[in-house]
């Protein structure tokens, strides 16, 4: 278990232990958080025959079936766009049918906000009425996007977020070389995050997109020059501009940069059209973020 979610999870445990846990978790928190994780160790000790305190055992039937992959009591629905009603179909009848095992079933649903409206609605009855030793563990970074008749009837599991000290000491764990202090700021709250930023080849630092917008605040360069420089790495651009704004904010908030911020959310939206001008869209955004600093 990560350690930002130690707490959590022996809370949790103490429920299942008790048991005390409410059928229907919505766990919530920023991608990168290692709220799959977290939800697959729950389902895991939920489904272990032979639970040590808030452990599970690691070598029963039920365990082993877990750690292959292969536990025919758990069941895990993930989409990376949207979820289906065939799915949820398909998971509820998994649900109604007895368990293989220990007599407990879990399913997991992963970016549960992808789930259709219809998707969400075929999932209500089960949520209303569930059947015995039935657990349902949603997770979910956008929890506004879940309809507000799922949210009533789950238990809400806010996980924490790690303070800047536990994600560096974490990553140190994990990765040996120096780590960008400013990178390692901007993905503070999201450990796991930092560490995929981390191992991505880092070509387009922080450092250079500083002394890129210094230089453009001293007239030395243009924005379009520096958009067309960056345009392969837009995303990051894009996160290192709303890092900027903020750094900016942290002496004194301005309307100026609050926009700035607005504009690079925007910008990423933008973005995912693939017939914009990602040349024309970034030159636009530099130039905000140079009279920003002036304004
Ligand atoms: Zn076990």
């Amino acid at each position: 278990m990560y350690p930002w979610l130690t707490s959590s999870f022996k809370h949790l445990s103490k429920r299942i232990t008790n048991a005390k846990l409410h059928h229907a978790l919505l766990i919530q928190g920023p991608s990168g958080l290692g709220k799959s994780s977290f939800a697959l160790q729950l389902a895991q000790l939920l489904l272990c025959n032979q639970k040590q305190e808030d452990k599970a055992c690691g070598h029963c039937q039920s365990c082993l079936l877990n750690s292959a992959s292969t536990h025919p009591d758990l069941h895990i629905i993930e989409s990376d766009k949207q979820i289906g009603v065939d799915q949820i179909r398909d998971a509820i009848k998994i649900l109604n049918g007895s368990a293989h095992l220990s007599g407990t079933k879990v399913l997991i649903i992963a970016a549960a906000h992808t789930m259709t409206e219809s998707s969400a609605n075929a999932l209500l009855k089960t949520l209303e009425e569930p059947t015995a030793n039935t657990f349902l563990l949603l997770t979910t970074d956008k929890p506004e996007r879940i309809l507000a008749t799922i949210k009533s009837r789950c238990e809400k599991v806010a996980l924490p977020l790690p303070t800047l000290d536990t994600t560096l000491a974490w990553i140190n764990t994990q990765y040996a070389d120096e780590i960008d202090i400013n990178l390692a700021q901007l993905f503070s709250a999201r450990p796991l995050a930092l560490l995929a930023e981390l191992q991505e080849e880092q070509s387009f630092t922080y450092e250079i997109f500083s002394q890129g917008i210094q230089a453009l605040l001293k007239g030395e360069t243009h924005a379009m020059q520096l958009a067309s420089d960056w345009q392969e790495n837009a995303d990051k651009m894009l996160k290192w501009t709303q890092y900027w704004a903020r750094q900016q904010s942290q002496q004194q908030i301005s309307d100026a940069q609050w926009q700035l911020n607005q504009q690079a959310i925007k910008v990423v939206k933008q973005l995912r059209n693939p017939g914009v001008n990602k040349t024309l869209v970034l030159t636009s955004l530099l130039t905000q973020l140079a009279e920003a600093k002036t304004a």
